[in-house]
């Protein structure tokens, strides 16, 4: 499989969950690289904005901020060996992230699989943005979908982005939970029309601030905390900025 490199080594951390319907739990991240979005607010860029290619990112206007380099970047470990890394920490949870988890869902069914088989009785969260089903060998090892759709502000476009059949599978799924990145009452008018229009129960939607500092999350979390009152959806924080600010592997 291709995992993002992180200091010559797979990215996979012991950590806790920072976003969303399990905010606080312990669990072992594993992220994995290549994604088929581009958004432009990306802050794992590094799984997916190669070289070579002309994908815009927020970071282009920083002067020595540069595309990676695709060999540097991925590393690729088989099945067992990721399974290894993840029983050597003494955790129960496992977030499999990206990218986009979902492109390698084939020998991602497989390392569900033996897990969920293992005596330790892995509970398995998969983070994806909501473009891609999953199949039927991997559905049935998931515990629970934390779908991401894109919205505008990503800078994707609508036809990349939004797969209605994609939305109605989630939306109808009983382990999944939606998480929208909010930076605007614009974002939010978009939330009200892909869950109206999907069959998305309110309770499965957690709103989110998007920012990459305390402060930026600050700024919107009063009136996002009011939204989430008026229209019944739950509010989620993003628990690591906080803690360790936006850094990577913790
Ligand atoms: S879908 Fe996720 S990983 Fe892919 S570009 Fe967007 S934010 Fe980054």
């Amino acid at each position: 499989m291709k995992l993002a490199c992180l200091n010559d080594r797979p990215e996979i951390f012991h950590t806790i969950q920072g976003e969303g319907k399990s905010l606080g739990k312990p669990s072992v991240f594993v992220r994995l690289s290549l994604c088929n979005l581009h958004c432009v607010w990306c802050d794992t860029d590094y799984t997916w904005n190669w070289k070579g290619t002309t994908f815009k990112h927020n970071y282009d206007e920083i002067p020595d901020y540069a595309k990676y380099d695709k060999k540097a970047w991925i590393i690729e470990l088989n099945v067992e060996e990721i399974n290894n890394i993840i029983q050597s920490f003494n955790c129960k949870n496992v977030v499999i992230t990206g990218g986009e988890p979902l492109l390698q869902q084939n020998e991602l069914a497989t390392l569900c699989r033996t897990l969920k088989s293992s005596k330790e009785g892995f509970e398995i969260e998969i983070e994806t943005n909501g473009t891609i089903i999953p199949n039927i060998s991997l559905d049935p090892w998931v515990d629970q979908y934390n779908v991401s759709p894109k919205l505008k502000n990503s800078g994707n476009s609508d036809h990349l982005r939004i797969k209605p059949k994609v939305l109605d599978f989630f939306g109808n799924n009983s382990k999944a939970y939606f998480k929208y990145v909010i930076e605007s009452t614009t974002d939010l008018e978009e939330v009200l029309s892909m869950v109206k229009g999907h069959t998305i129960r309110t309770e499965q939607v957690f709103l989110m601030p998007q920012g990459v500092s305390a402060e930026e999350l600050k700024k919107k979390r009063i009136w996002l905390v009011e939204a989430c009152k008026k229209y019944g959806f739950n509010y989620t924080d993003r628990l690591h900025i906080h803690i360790w600010g936006n850094k990577r592997g913790v």
